[in-house]
């Protein structure tokens, strides 16, 4: 072998070492990168596997308290609604911006909006507050929806069914939408919305039965809350409603009080209407309060 070749066969060796060692060097660096990814992402799992197992412990839905003591602000509206030209009843129609107030008042204060068939799982709650839009027409979908969107709040519809797919009303298809959304429970508010504690036993039937087989036609959903249209019922109404529906809302009496409510089917409510200044939509959320035995 001549001293030359030899030269070259150990200089290639020195390369070819060389090589390997940068080589070795990075993937070293990387094997390490990778374990240190692996490793902080693993410590971000065990910080949220944490984080649910504490909400589970502080929450457990499956645990029923005896008994509740809940004081719940359930707001009625109507329509929103800037411009209510020719419409009597003004005080009916709340502005967007009036509506999308309150929402970041109960949103920046950490209340907590509920569904009315949530009336019998208040103590899941800390701060509940209920948000219930009564007849609602389009404006609903229009002014009100994409503003509980907006601010993920839940709210409740009560909707008149033959009044479904009519002039200025709510098509079946927005209803579905409405529904789908999981922000928004749509329940009955009768099918003509004509005075119940005038009607026969067979009227108010129908008016209970078939509104509510209407919209969970439309919704596939369940629909187990009745509003009282004009706030009016009789006796008649509640054995009713007892047979066929969880919970009857009326129009007025207030913050509500379970402790002193009668039962589920006379529900109270306070009136938004468009003049209530924010003061004093505050003033009622600042009753809300839960309070259970275990
Ligand atoms: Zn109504």
């Amino acid at each position: 072998m001549s001293k030359n070749k030899s030269t070259m066969i150990m200089l290639s060796l020195f390369v070819v070492v060389i090589v390997c060692a940068i080589a070795s060097v990075f993937c070293i660096k990387a094997v390490l990168s990778e374990k240190l990814n692996i490793d902080i992402v693993s410590q971000n799992n065990i910080d949220k596997i944490d984080i649910n197992n504490k909400d589970k412990v502080l929450v457990d839905d499956t645990v029923v308290p005896t008994k509740t003591h809940a004081t719940v602000p359930i707001f009625m509206y109507h329509f929103i609604l800037d411009d209510y030209g020719e419409f009597p009843d003004t005080e009916n129609f709340l502005k967007p911006e009036t509506l999308e107030e309150q929402l970041k008042y109960i949103t920046e204060n950490g209340y907590q909006t509920i569904f009315m068939d949530e009336m019998d799982d208040l103590y899941k709650y800390e701060k509940p507050v209920g948000l219930t839009f009564d007849d609602c027409f389009v404006y609903f979908y229009n002014n009100a929806f994409p503003l509980l969107k907006k601010y993920n709040q839940k709210a409740t519809i009560f909707i008149i069914t033959d009044y479904i797919n009519g002039e200025n009303y709510l098509t079946e298809e927005q209803l579905k939408e409405i529904a789908d959304s999981g922000l928004v429970k749509i329940e009955s508010h009768t099918k003509t919305h004509e005075y119940l504690d005038e009607m026969t036993y067979e009227e108010q039937l129908e008016q209970a039965v078939g509104s509510k087989e209407r919209l969970e036609a439309i919704t596939g959903q369940k629909v187990t809350v009745y509003c009282y249209p004009s706030g009016r019922f009789n006796n008649t109404t509640i054995d009713i409603i007892k047979e066929h529906y969880d919970f009857g809302l009326e129009m007025l009496g207030g913050v509500c009080n379970t402790d002193t409510l009668k039962d589920n089917y006379h529900i109270t409510r306070i009136y938004a209407n468009r003049t209530m200044p924010i003061t004093t939509f505050a003033s009622y959320c600042a009753q809300s309060s839960v309070k259970i035995e275990p």
